[in-house]
């Protein structure tokens, strides 16, 4: 029996970066820090280190449905998190578990390449986001190069926004960490225009596994039964303090900080 006392549910379906910093490992920190329970789904292994992914693997895609469907007939789940899915057969996959459950919110994070650069999916996965996953998605979060490949004939942010909304998507969450603005700047928007703008300073240093962080924690939020708009604002906030107190435990050439996501704040 789910009790008001237990935490609610976040399944997730992600990588695994063995270096801990990115991937399911992330997802699972962020969304206990935030007072859920991770149920992790994996989509794929990596060959990885803090610098760069090195190599991908899927797994075969009805296993992937085999897992998450273990979950959603046994636990009460109430948010589910997508991240690196890898191939478009796992992304259909996905989607059609997504529509056995249209009552639970999804958080979408469309992963496409490695903050070090590796392409982590195919080509023919956009496809299925576009065409599958974001009609069923509450809250998509694409980062610049993400919502470009998404929306490859748009000119700018506006139009591209608005072409992943037609699509179905309830809210996207443009990223700025990667557009060259002195400060990093965050929006929500939903079809009825922008619901939320999140400005923070723009922190030295590269960062792996930012983007799994914020998705993970706003799923949290859903989970916990906040709005978008709320979760997305806690979300934010716990990402901003795990980025600030992030560490960079590797030693190799391009070694990148990791989010520290043991705390909730000073
Ligand atoms: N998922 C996996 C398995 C990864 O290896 C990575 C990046 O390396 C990501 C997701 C995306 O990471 P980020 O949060 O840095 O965008």
């Amino acid at each position: 029996m789910n009790s008001a006392n237990h935490p609610p549910v976040v399944l997730v379906i992600a990588g695994n970066d063995p270096s801990g910093g990115a991937g399911i490992c992330a997802d699972t920190q962020a969304i206990t820090a935030l007072g859920a329970h991770p149920a992790p789904v994996l989509s794929s292994l990596t060959v990885q280190d803090t610098a760069n992914a090195h190599a991908v693997e899927a797994m075969a895609a009805n296993f992937v449905g085999a897992q998450a469907r273990a979950v959603l007939a046994d636990l009460p789940v109430a948010a589910i998190k997508l991240g690196l899915l890898g191939t478009a057969e796992i992304g259909r996959e996905v989607a059609a578990l997504l529509a056995e459950h249209p009552e639970i919110p999804v958080v979408t994070d469309p992963v496409l390449v490695a903050a070090g650069g590796a392409e982590l999916a195919e080509k023919e996965l956009i496809g299925t986001y576009l065409d599958e996953l974001l009609p069923r998605t509450t809250v998509l979060t694409p980062n610049a190069l993400e919502i470009r490949s998404l929306a490859p004939n748009a000119e700018n942010t506006e139009a591209r926004v608005a072409a992943l909304l037609e699509r179905g998507c309830r809210y996207v969450l443009a990223k700025g960490g990667d557009e060259d603005t002195p400060d990093v700047r965050n929006s929500l928007y939903s079809p009825e225009g922008l619901a939320g703008r999140y400005d923070s300073e723009r922190l030295p240093g590269e960062y792996h596994g930012s983007g799994c962080t914020l998705a993970s924690a706003i799923a949290a939020g859903l989970a916990k039964g906040l709005t978008p708009e709320l979760a997305v604002g806690e979300a934010q906030a716990f990402t901003f303090n795990a980025l600030r107190r992030g560490w960079k435990p590797g030693s190799k050439p391009g070694a990148q900080f990791i989010p520290f996501r043991y705390v909730l704040d000073d």
